[in-house]
């Protein structure tokens, strides 16, 4: 057992030796004691909003790259978008269907629930899609893994009653885990799907700037991350999309079979 399914067992057992060692350290040379806890609260910080590290579940972040290692050109990535639907499905979906590429979106409940025809849409025109919350609210980290399964059950049925179609991948709002989201998910059923690439396209409104971030990271095996909200991703997906081509990238849909870790 290594120290990361140690501490996924133990998570009660962890946080509380690192308390004794910190009261311990206090006795000995009060700022040691300080010093723990901020190391502790920072490493348990850093894990919750990265899941690359895995310290609270296993998330999916690639696909097989479909491609020698040293290939120039070729293989396969997968194109994801979060939030859906929105005021910008429309737009995004327009581009896909010009470049013939398909991409795996994941559903907002409520969001779907205000825009059941851009979800139909979505579903029509042979788009993957993942559960992303019904909700998506800041706090929803913080509930309690009974109220996140509840939500994640919720944007399941909403996606079923407007689409007929059962989400089968779940990605958490914001990319945030911790021990009750990772018991919510586990609860569910539903694999947690990361991203290898993200674009950051909610945070750089300068359209070259966001393309070169992404086409500089592009490889075989990559899930990347964008939103159909901003309006920055409308702007360079063409462009993305070509450069996708000009490598002879293949975009994938994403489905449980088709994930790793
Ligand atoms: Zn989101």
């Amino acid at each position: 057992m290594n120290v990361i399914s140690w501490f996924r067992r133990h998570t009660v057992i962890a946080h509380l030796l690192a308390c004794l060692l910190a009261l311990l350290l206090f006795f000995v040379w009060a700022p040691a004691a300080l010093i723990v806890i901020v190391a502790y609260v920072s490493v348990l910080g850093v894990a919750s909003m990265n899941m690359a590290l895995n310290l609270y579940l296993d998330a999916f972040r690639h696909i097989p790259a479909g491609a020698p290692p040293a290939a120039d050109t070729g293989g396969q990535i997968a194109l994801s978008f979060d939030d859906s639907p929105t005021d910008g499905t429309a737009q995004v979906l327009a581009i896909l269907k010009a470049h013939k590429v398909k991409a795996t979106f994941f559903i907002v409940g409520a969001h779907a629930a205000a825009r059941p025809d851009l979800l139909r849409q979505i579903v029509h025109e042979g788009h993957a899609i993942g559960n992303h919350s019904h909700c998506h609210e800041h706090t929803l980290p913080m509930r309690s893994a009974a109220t996140i399964l509840a939500d994640i059950r919720q944007c399941s049925h909403t996606i079923q009653d407007i689409a007929g179609v059962t989400p089968h991948m779940y990605r958490p709002p914001f990319g945030v885990v911790n021990p009750a989201i990772a018991r919510a998910v586990a609860d569910s059923g539903l694999p947690c799907v990361g991203w290898s690439l993200r674009s950051f396209d909610t945070a750089t409104p300068r359209p070259e700037r966001l393309l070169s971030r992404i086409v500089r990271r592009l490889k075989p095996g990559a899930i990347i991350l964008l939103h159909d909200y901003p309006a920055v991703t409308p702007q360079i997906l063409p462009a993305l999309l070509q450069e996708i081509e000009r490598r002879n990238l293949s975009c994938v849909l994403l489905s449980p079979e088709i994930l790793q870790s």
